[in-house]
């Protein structure tokens, strides 16, 4: 019997997660890989790095979040106790500051001078900005026309920060045309520049260094729910896009018997083309660099998917979630659009919490399975606050008073 915790058993050296992961990718970017692989491996050891992050995180992210326990929406749901774990309090708002500061502190100690990466929604490219301001590195998100035009804020947030702002203008002038573009510039100078991607997806290391650096929202959530409670939560739930703040949190609890639950994006409805549930309805299949579960159009190319949720639009998920779900130590549940916006509304009148859709996503699920889980306590990793959705929001659903 193999008492290894989980976390040093995956992945393997090769970056799978059973058949899930690894590398697929032309020769220059298996070799950039490599080299981001080998020192991650060597500065994830130094001392000198580990107390860095640790002092990053406690004085520039304000870490450790609080969790809260919802007592008002537990109260109107009547039954399972909801405890949230804050990310929407972490600097900038979200979860994805935390890999993107281990991100550009792994450039920092290599010698780079550079921050590439591409963004769809501008999350990603605006934590990735600010973690660049923090070190001194220049930085060059890559985004598609359309997505310039729809996500006007993150732009000026990218920009103010520093950040050059790459428009992308071929094809369909999306996520997927800004992948390409920000490859293709990372591969012109690789030794001066670092690719930074946004979620546990992509090509090993990817995967598991966007795991690890996101490991930190599950040790706190452990150490904080016992101290909270004197237990473990019994649930503990998240929602998924390519899957990083679902691993963070997952990752405190995996060798434990807690039921962990990923939340999908159910968007308008089952039809292929109307949401963005990989794990659900997806199957096997290499995209990005990286063998996983996917959407695939007839022609197996990747589906076009839709959410609310600008964060959970993505065809494909982490491998590691692949892995999980298959050898069913996760489980994964839907959530349409409606129910998202329905959970946004309930827990900002609810608590005087705004939070972002997708997070909304894993809380309708928590309010969900409520009601018949009396004495049961829930924990749901709340990703983002909302600020970033509210003008949306209200424009679509007005007040909340039709849901
Ligand atoms: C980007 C984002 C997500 C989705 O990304 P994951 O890698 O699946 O965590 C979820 N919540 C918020 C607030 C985000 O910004």
């Amino acid at each position: 019997m193999n008492h290894k915790p989980y976390l040093k058993q995956f992945p393997d050296e090769k970056g799978f997660f059973g058949a899930y992961g690894g590398s697929y990718v032309p020769e220059n970017i298996a070799k950039a890989m490599e080299e981001i692989n080998t020192a991650y491996n060597l500065i994830a050891q130094n001392s000198d790095f580990i107390a860095e992050l640790r002092k990053i995180r406690k004085h520039f992210q304000g870490r450790p979040t609080p969790i809260y326990f919802a007592h008002n929406l537990t109260h109107k749901y009547g039954g399972a106790g909801i405890y949230l774990k804050r990310e929407d309090l972490n600097h900038t708002g979200a979860h994805k500051l935390n890999h993107c500061m281990g991100e550009g502190l792994l450039a920092k100690f290599m010698g780079k001078k550079k921050l590439i990466a591409e963004t769809g929604a501008g999350q990603h490219g605006v934590a990735l900005a600010t973690a660049a301001a923090y070190f001194g590195l220049e930085c060059e998100i890559h985004m598609g026309e359309v997505d310039i035009a729809k996500e006007h804020p993150n732009v000026v947030r990218m920009k103010i920060l520093g950040a050059k702002v790459v428009p992308v203008s071929f094809g369909a002038k999306t996520l997927k045309e800004a992948v390409d573009s920000a490859f293709e510039a990372y591969l012109k100078d690789p030794i001066n520049s670092m690719y930074a991607i946004g979620s546990v997806v992509g090509p090993h290391p990817f995967p598991k260094m966007v795991r690890d650096f996101q490991t930190i929202v599950g040790v706190e959530s452990k150490e904080q729910f016992l101290e909270m409670t004197g237990e473990l939560p019994d649930i503990v739930i998240a929602c998924v896009g390519g899957g990083s703040n679902a691993m963070g949190i997952f990752s405190g609890f995996i060798d434990d018997a807690v039921e962990l639950i990923g939340v999908e994006p159910l968007g308008m409805g089952d039809a292929l083309g109307d949401h963005a549930a990989s794990l659900t309805y997806g199957s096997e299949g290499i995209m990005h660099g990286f063998n996983s579960i996917m959407l695939k159009s007839s022609d197996n190319n990747p589906a076009p998917v839709y959410s609310i949720a600008s964060g959970l639009d993505y065809p494909s998920v982490g491998p590691e979630h692949a892995y999980l779900h298959h050898i069913k130590r996760t489980q994964v549940a839907t959530i349409s659009d409606k129910e998202a916006i329905s959970a946004f509304f309930d827990l900002s009148k609810q608590e005087g919490i705004i939070p972002a859709i997708e997070s909304s996503h894993a809380l309708a699920h928590a309010l969900k399975i409520a009601p018949t889980l009396k004495g049961k306590k829930i924990l749901v990793n709340l990703s983002g606050r909302g600020d970033k959705d509210i003008d949306f929001v209200v424009e679509k659903y007005g007040y909340g008073e039709s849901l």
